[in-house]
């Protein structure tokens, strides 16, 4: 204190008419200092408030918690991508369901649709960019919604397809798979299913069955394993005639027959002789007609064939099916 004293400098101030203190050099660069500092901090400030009123200043808080968030949204985007890639191994599993599976066993495919149940399926094209959050939940909430139901679908399908695995065997010897008069040189099919000329009338018209051209008592087989139903004469048109039932909907009819071997009720083998052919009913000659109905509809029994002849065998078949000449009725 004494030595500040000491040290103490007076100046004579000509306004005032007075001595006055002169300052100490370190106090007056603290006092200039303390002029810059507040000026920087001032213009700081300013600086400071333009930036924030940007935008471009955060604090540290808010870049953590933004960090944490971009974090968020990029695992919910991969966690959908994979939800996406679920959906879309699920779309495979019903494809091959309906293309190999349900297909062996004559089952019905199974429509998007309805393996969906109205979600739309799998979004293949999804946007991932520019969306935000709650659509992104959204969409993963959806995905999952498809991918529920997708697999309950594909489980009853499963279930479906193990219960046809027992009965395949007996489908398989059931369905009319071969031809139903002996035809090793393929020249007995006279006939095709299709528009025809009537043979009487000369009329175009629907010719539902497979016309074989074969001389009075020619063996006539059983196209599959079923149950005589009907060998008789009543239905219109047809003389002579049977009717099997082979069960999965199958029925087949052998028409203008000569004469029975079968009996209504009787259980028959595929390839029992069950009559032979004749002309009687609505026939222009000796011939068979013989019809296959599935659902109580008429089909084209050379669908039937395909595993019981060559390709090219089939082939010679259906080209001579498709000719539009006169059926024999
Ligand atoms: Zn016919």
């Amino acid at each position: 204190m004494k030595d500040q004293k000491r040290k103490q400098k007076y100046y004579y101030d000509p306004d005032t008419l007075s001595y006055r203190k002169v300052a100490s050099r370190p106090l007056r660069k603290l006092w200039q200092f303390g002029l810059f500092f507040m000026a920087s901090a001032l213009s700081g400030a300013a600086i400071f408030y333009s930036f924030n009123q940007l935008g471009w200043v955060r604090n540290s808080n808010e870049i953590v918690l933004q960090r944490e968030l971009d974090n968020y949204k990029q695992d919910y985007q991969n966690f959908i991508k994979r939800l996406d890639r679920t959906a879309e191994a699920l779309e495979n599993l019903r494809q091959r369901d309906n293309e190999v599976y349900r297909l062996y066993f004559e089952m019905d495919p199974i429509p998007e649709e309805q393996y969906y149940s109205g979600f739309g399926g799998v979004n293949r094209y999804r946007k991932y960019e520019g969306q935000n959050n709650s659509e992104l939940i959204k969409d993963a909430a959806q995905s999952l919604d498809v991918i529920e139901k997708a697999i309950v679908n594909q489980s009853r399908s499963l279930d479906d397809i193990s219960e046809m695995l027992p009965k395949r065997k007996e489908y398989l010897t059931a369905i009319p798979t071969i031809q139903p008069v002996k035809n090793e040189d393929l020249r007995r099919m006279a006939s095709g299913y299709g528009w025809r000329s009537d043979p009487f009338t000369k009329m175009r018209k629907f010719h539902y069955g497979m016309d074989f051209s074969a001389p009075v008592g020619t063996p006539i087989f059983a196209t599959g394993d079923g149950i005589v139903k009907r060998a008789d004469q009543r239905a219109s048109g047809l003389g002579k005639h049977i009717r099997i039932d082979h069960g999965f909907g199958y029925i087949t009819i052998y028409g203008h027959l000569s004469k029975y071997n079968v009996r209504p009720g009787q259980k028959v083998k595929r390839g029992d002789i069950i009559g032979y052919a004749g002309n009687t009913g609505r026939s222009l000659g000796s011939h068979l007609h013989y019809e296959v109905q599935k659902d109580r509809k008429q089909v084209n029994p050379i669908d039937f064939y395909a595993g019981t002849l060559s390709a090219a065998d089939y082939e010679i078949l259906s080209q001579r099916a498709a000719l539009s000449n006169q059926s024999l009725d």
